[in-house]
């Protein structure tokens, strides 16, 4: 049993919508590859905490750009 994000292993995909144009977010991966010294993202307090056991990914819209997170819960597999 390992303890994994079920996205970034691929064994679950994103489902959310884009708010603004209602077609499937493509997922941008770990938000923690877009966290840098030069990134435009920031992560709050509580994302950091969260960040422990569990996986946050960038979700975008491919036709609008528009951007959100997901907080993936770890499963056992
Ligand atoms: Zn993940
Ligand atoms: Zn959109």
């Amino acid at each position: 049993m390992e303890l994994v994000c079920p996205l970034c292993n691929g064994l679950k995909d994103v489902r959310a919508m884009c708010r603004a144009c209602g077609v499937r977010l493509e997922d941008g991966g770990m938000i923690t590859d877009y966290v840098g010294p030069y990134s435009p993202y920031e992560l709050t307090p509580q994302m950091k905490q969260e960040h422990g056991g569990l996986c946050t990914h960038l979700l975008y819209c491919s036709t609008c750009g528009e951007q959100t997170y997901l907080i993936a819960q770890s499963e056992y597999i």
